[in-house]
């Protein structure tokens, strides 16, 4: 799979934007761009970027004042960025721990935060059955394998935090060995945590079952349109200007692309790819019934599912971060990271060394400063964003998407006090010293992660750079 898109020329067809992902090259129905924005247009909210934080508070906007007028303008198509290529995982898990979001706002704030993202799993789940969008949803929870006595140090820890926070067995669990393998028969296993908040999704069919979901409600969804300035009262594009009194960005990964904001996240890469569909037999090896998600305790992410039509489709982070928040096509596809992900994967599960890779992709998240999302609205400008999730924006988006609704409309729901509404993280260091401090980052992390069976301690540069990182 070769895939080359740019966000300066002519959209490209139907077939360029399959090859954004596994899930874009399976998804139902045309993927060309759709209504370009003909011209300069008034409305009462205007959004930049149709991933799922667009997506959602265009939806929860219409569906609680069906007479507003809101407009969204997509560069390329709804689900091109990292929305329509992510490792499907619809989760509770929040960017900042719970210790992090109790020293930012307090403990009940905390925990008030991590409950709110546990509804979360399951608003995503009622949306998309209400909405008859099929995005293949499994609730089978997630086990995090520990594959290493420095991996259950770890496990240990998650759980200890969870429980002075008052979060019991049944919203994270350390299970035993035998426990673990039940789930997954994966290699060297000591042990493993379990939380059942997580559901395994397609998120392409999420998130164009939901660009559709928002048109059948009047939300006018602008595909081709990339958005060259945002400012109060209005989004410039190229072939008109859209004026509204709310303007909200939610261009995640992209947004140091936009004038002004280009220390306001890292666009950082997360690599991917998927096996052919495997036969039972070769599932009987592996487990994973009920489609619980899986990744294991080293510090370096790693993160997979079993897919509805049973593949395996597993990522990780690890890719280069590069000079000037640059984002170009061809970051999207290291061949050594996707070797690395196919080596992890066997070694994981052996039985998948013969199994045939059909699929290889990757796409930018976004990180904040301080590695905290936040979501906000400056009722005096109108600007709004959503963003910084880090790898957990799948529900999270949904979560933002619901604040910004209510902030926009000035409902007095508890959404509107979590702890991460109108944080600000302050922005990134200057180049060079953005790019030295993140690939440090990666390279120390992944050695780290190397090491691991040998070190029960964080060296001193893992420690530095936790610090460097905001953890
Ligand atoms: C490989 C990978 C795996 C991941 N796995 C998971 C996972 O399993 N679980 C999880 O919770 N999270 C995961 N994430 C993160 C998650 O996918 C994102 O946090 C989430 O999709 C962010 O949604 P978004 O709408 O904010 O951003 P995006 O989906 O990136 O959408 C931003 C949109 O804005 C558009 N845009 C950008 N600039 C402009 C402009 N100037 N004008 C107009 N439009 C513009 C882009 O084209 C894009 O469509 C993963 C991410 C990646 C890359």
């Amino acid at each position: 799979m070769t895939g080359h898109v740019t966000m300066d020329r002519m959209p490209p067809r139907d077939e360029t934007y399959r090859s954004l992902s596994y899930w874009l090259d399976s998804v139902p129905g045309s993927l060309a761009p759709a209504d370009p924005l003909p011209g300069d247009v008034d409305v009462d909210v205007a959004i930049a970027g149709a991933g799922f934080t667009g997506l959602w508070t265009a939806y929860y906007l219409a569906g609680a004042r069906p007479d507003l007028r809101v407009a969204v303008c997509e560069a390329q198509i709804a689900g091109f960025g990292a929305s329509g290529r992510n490792g499907g995982w619809c989760s509770a898990l929040f960017p900042a721990s719970l210790a992090k979001l109790s020293r930012m706002a307090g403990r009940d704030a905390a925990i008030a935060m991590y409950l709110a993202m546990q509804r979360t799993v399951d608003e995503v789940g009622r949306v998309a059955a209400a909405e008859g969008i099929d995005c293949q949803w499994a609730k089978g929870g997630t086990v995090h394998l520990a594959r290493s006595a420095t991996q259950l140090e770890r496990a240990r820890a998650e759980v200890a935090e969870a429980r002075e926070f008052g979060f019991g067995e049944d919203d994270l669990r350390l299970l035993t060995a035998a426990e673990a393998r039940e789930l997954a028969m994966a290699t060297d296993v000591v042990g493993a945590t379990y939380t059942p908040h997580c559901a395994a999704i397609h998120p392409a069919r999420l998130v164009r079952g939901l660009a559709e979901a928002v048109r059948r409600r009047g939300v006018a969804v602008h595909e081709a349109t990339p958005v060259t300035e945002i400012a109060p009262g209005s989004l410039r594009t190229p072939t008109g200007t859209v004026r509204a009194r709310y303007v909200i960005r939610a261009t995640e990964g992209y947004t140091p692309q936009l004038p002004g904001l280009a220390r306001a996240v890292v666009p950082v890469y997360s690599l991917m790819i998927a096996t052919e569909p495997l036969p039972e037999e070769v599932w009987a090896r592996i487990g994973l019934v009920g489609r619980p998600t899986f990744g294991d305790h080293r510090r370096m992410v790693i993160y997979g599912q079993r897919t509805a039509d049973g593949r395996v489709a597993f990522g990780g982070r690890g890719a280069p971060y590069h000079l000037g928040s640059a984002i170009r096509p061809e970051f999207d596809r290291v061949p050594a990271v996707f070797d690395m992900l196919r080596h992890t994967l066997t070694d994981l599960f052996p039985v998948l060394a013969d199994a045939k890779v059909t699929h290889n992709w990757g796409g930018p998240l976004g990180i904040a400063r301080d590695w905290c999302a936040s979501v906000g609205l400056d009722p005096a400008t109108g600007l709004g964003w959503a963003g910084g999730y880090v790898g957990d924006g799948v529900s999270t988006t949904n979560l933002a998407g619901r604040t910004l609704a209510d902030l926009i409309l000035g409902t007095g729901s508890d959404l509107i006090r979590l702890p991460w509404v109108n944080h600000h993280s302050r922005r990134w260091e200057a180049e060079p010293l953005r790019w030295l401090g993140v690939n440090a980052g990666r390279h120390i992390m992944g050695r780290a992660d190397r090491r691991e069976p040998r070190a029960g301690r964080q060296s001193r540069a893992a420690q530095f750079f936790r610090r460097f990182m905001g953890d």
